[in-house]
């Protein structure tokens, strides 16, 4: 055999024995006629003469030999428009002679419409008059050719699928990935172009998210996700839709930006998530016909890429929202505030405007948890997140810090004037009443703010400024509340001073640098010192003696309070001791010492009481602890648990500044307290103002009716003794009587006989 490749042909035998066969002069003839091709003599020319074509012709292409020998164009008509050129290429003279075959491939028609791949295989030999004719041989190849062009199109397909899971690793963005996938695909050979529809939030519509884009800027985004659509019956029944020819199609509308981009058919997979499906992914082609199953298996894996990284971008998503967001309000937490904050610094360094922060907190949050319950609680604090935003400008950040603190981020500032505008504003959102279990309920709020200024050259960071308006907001409290104050250089400067003095203060206990004052308190009826109150003193050793004021606050914040409580405590109770030996008659001297919010809330208050009973063997009766009436209001929950144990010991517990928060009955109901002090500020008020005589007299006779002691703070003068005697209140303490004494002093007074007061007597 001669070795020309594949397809050679023995060129001599060929063209005798076909002009053999032509002339019919072969027996093997009829063997000819069997073979599963056609075998043909044709003159040279794309309108030659057909000479001979053997009957398989019939069969393969619907004609029978007579209709070739008959109509010599027939063959070039029945060619593939597209392939005719390279049909036609061979019809040349120069190929005469030529025995090296040079094999053909182009569809034909046939008969019925179908078309069909041929390979045509042939040799141009002259004749014995000299005229070329082809002797050849055409093959029918249509499943080879298809599984080669399957072959073809599945390679190209993988390779597009690698690629995209490739982009899909490297970037996680789903906005990219999905313009990546609608590009990668559209490449494909005989795809036109490809989109991505997501199933809208109500679940009725998909929309367009990705390709299509010129055509669909005219037209709609949208389409149905229902079964009128073939992407919403992909998506509908889960599985692939094949649209043959759009020109045909009965079962789904098509979705104009399809139609404008000039789609003759399509293919529509799900791109299915873990709990719902995400959307469908869509191809298209200008041809009929152009989609099979076969290609499904393909796209399906294109919209599992799809897919897993949409899902991998949620979880990804969902737990950065869950690590940067407050669960209640589903507003950005301290966390994310504070890198929101620094960003802004960041940005205000260069830009050189201002950057703003408001620290508020609710005024009274508490009272509105503890009487309606931590459900109106939520509620409020969920009602609030939106009243909020509604008053700021649309680039601000809220954020919940935890309980009813809330930090506002305002951003690009002309000036501070600006930010409290902006403060005033936000004050303003709670004028109107929130509406909880039908009834309506005001709640204002305390604002600190604080503005960092780039040009002043002041570093600072977004812990710096929180701390700072957080500072403010305090300052806003402690002016009554339900106000905004600004941060401002003497904050910044007592601020300073406090975490000087909080130092200093951790040393005081061990220097010995704490005493305490004693102030009697004397029994209004008969003039008679029936015990003291303990006011702890700082004797520091540049600034002199500092009243509570100056420094419990700070212990309270910095914890020293705790040790601080207990020192009080156990010098408190030995010096009362001491004072029950001067005086050993029937009527021992009880000591009050006051306890600050921090310590009732603190759960081993009652632990560290038991201590300094056991330790110092005062009989409990005569340990008197003070809570201020706030407590009870701020921290009810833990404050009953507390006040319950402390019973328990046998202390008596006084309700201390009386007046001065919002205790009720009910509230006095549900503590057990032995007496109330009564505030210094309604006692100034007596026998001045006919209103507070009132209040006083309402209050003791309150607490006549609950059998509570009433203890009168701050008795400056006669008229107020006199006054409080006509209300019958029990006993009083004041600059009348002492001051708050040095222990010395007290020792002093018993030992002489004159702690008592003489000149009740005097007074009406
Ligand atoms: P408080 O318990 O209401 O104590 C009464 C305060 O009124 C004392 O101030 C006392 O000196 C003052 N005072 C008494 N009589 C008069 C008067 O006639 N006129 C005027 N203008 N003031 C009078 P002080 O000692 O400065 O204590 C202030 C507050 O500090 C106390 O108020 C108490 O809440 C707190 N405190 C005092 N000692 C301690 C302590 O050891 N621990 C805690 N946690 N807090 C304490
Ligand atoms: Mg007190
Ligand atoms: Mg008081």
């Amino acid at each position: 055999m001669p070795e020309r490749g594949e397809h050679n042909w023995p060129g001599d035998e060929l063209g005798s024995f076909l002009d053999r066969l032509g002339q019919g002069e072969d027996e093997s003839g009829r063997l000819i006629d069997r073979l599963p091709v056609i075998v043909y003599a044709s003159e040279l020319g794309e309108n030659g003469r057909w000479r001979y074509v053997s009957p398989q012709v019939e069969k393969i292409l619907g004609y029978t030999p007579e209709e070739f020998l008959g109509d010599p164009s027939l063959w070039a008509r029945l060619v593939y428009p597209e392939d005719r050129l390279r049909a036609l290429a061979v019809e040349s003279r120069e190929r005469l002679g030529d025995r090296d075959t040079h094999p053909v491939e182009y569809r034909m028609f046939t008969k019925a419409g179908r078309v069909v791949w041929m390979l045509d295989e042939a040799v141009l030999e002259a004749d014995a008059n000299g005229i070329p004719v082809w002797h050849g041989v055409l093959y029918e190849i249509s499943e080879r050719k298809s599984a080669e062009i399957d072959l073809q199109r599945s390679l190209a397909q993988q390779a597009v699928v690698a690629r995209l899971g490739e982009r899909a690793l490297k970037n996680g963005d789903p906005e990219a990935l999905m313009r990546d996938a609608v590009s990668l695909i559209g490449e494909l050979d005989g795809v036109e172009f490809a989109c991505i529809w997501e199933v809208g939030r109500d679940g009725r519509r998909l929309n367009l998210r990705a390709g299509l884009d010129e055509s669909a800027l005219a037209s709609a985004r949208r389409i149905s996700a229902g079964r009128d659509s073939h992407a919403g019956a992909a998506l509908d029944a889960g599985v692939p839709v094949i649209v043959a020819d759009w020109a045909a199609e009965e079962r789904f509308t098509m979705p104009p930006a399809v139609r404008a981009l000039g789609a003759v058919s399509s293919l529509a997979v799900v791109i299915d998530g873990k709990d719902r499906p995400f959307g469908v992914l869509d191809v298209h082609s200008a041809e009929p016909h152009r989609f099979d199953p076969k290609d499904v298996p393909f796209l399906e894996a294109s919209a599992n890429v799809l897919a897993d990284a949409f899902e991998r971008h949620a979880a990804d998503r969902a737990l950065r929202h869950r690590v940067l967001h407050d669960a209640l309000t589903g507003l950005p937490n301290r966390l994310s505030f504070v890198d929101s904050v620094d960003e802004a610094l960041g940005r205000s360094s260069v830009s050189g405007s201002p950057v703003g922060i408001l620290f508020l907190d609710l005024d009274h949050f508490k009272l509105i948890n503890d009487s309606l319950g931590h459900h109106a609680g939520d509620a409020l604090l969920r009602a609030v997140a939106p009243r909020l935003r509604a008053h700021l400008r649309p680039g601000d950040i809220v954020a919940r810090f935890g309980g009813d603190e809330f930090g506002i981020l305002i951003d690009r500032l002309a000036d501070d004037g600006e930010a409290i505008a902006i403060a005033e504003r936000v004050a303003a959102a709670f004028a109107q009443p929130f509406s909880m279990q039908g009834v309506d309920h005001f709640v204002n709020s305390s604002i600190g703010i604080a503005v960092a200024h780039p040009t002043a050259g002041q570093a600072t960071n977004a812990e710096l400024l929180i701390r700072d308006a957080d500072a403010a907001m305090y300052r806003a409290k402690e002016g009554g509340r339900n106000r905004t104050v600004l941060f401002d250089a003497e904050m910044r400067a007592t601020a300073a001073r406090r975490l000087e003095t909080e130092r200093e203060l951790r040393g005081a206990i061990e220097r010995d640098e704490l005493e305490l004052r004693y102030q009697p308190i004397v029994n209004l009826r008969t003039g008679e010192v029936t015990g003291l109150e303990a006011l702890v003193r700082w004797r520091h050793r540049e600034r002199g003696l500092l009243e509570p004021r100056d420094f419990v606050s700070i212990a309270e914040d910095s914890g020293l309070i705790e040790p601080i409580g207990v020192w009080v405590q156990e010098r408190a109770a030995l010096q009362v001791l001491e004072w029950h030996e001067l005086r050993p008659d029937d009527r021992p001297l009880d000591v009050a010492v006051n306890l600050s919010a921090r310590q009732v809330a603190h759960r081993g208050l009652a632990a560290g009481v038991a201590e300094v009973i056991a330790r110092t063997g005062l009989d409990p009766v005569h340990l008197r602890l003070e809570i201020t009436e706030t407590v009870l209001v701020e921290e009810s929950a833990s404050a009953i648990a507390s006040l319950e144990a402390l019973n328990e010991l046998g202390v008596r517990l006084v309700l201390d500044d009386f007046g001065t928060g919002y205790s009720s009955l009910a509230y006095l109901n549900r503590f057990p307290f032995h007496a109330l002090k009564i505030d210094r500020s309604f006692v100034d008020a007596l026998g001045v103002e006919q209103e507070g005589t009132a209040i006083v007299e309402a209050v003791i006779g309150m607490a006549r009716a609950l059998s509570l002691d009433v203890i009168a703070e701050g008795i400056e003068n006669d008229v107020q003794l006199a006054e409080l005697r006509r209300l019958e209140c029990d006993y009083g303490q004041g600059h009348l009587f002492h001051e708050a004494l040095r222990a010395e002093e007290i020792s002093r007074l018993i030992t002489a006989g004159s702690l008592d007061y003489s000149g009740i007597s005097s007074i009406r």
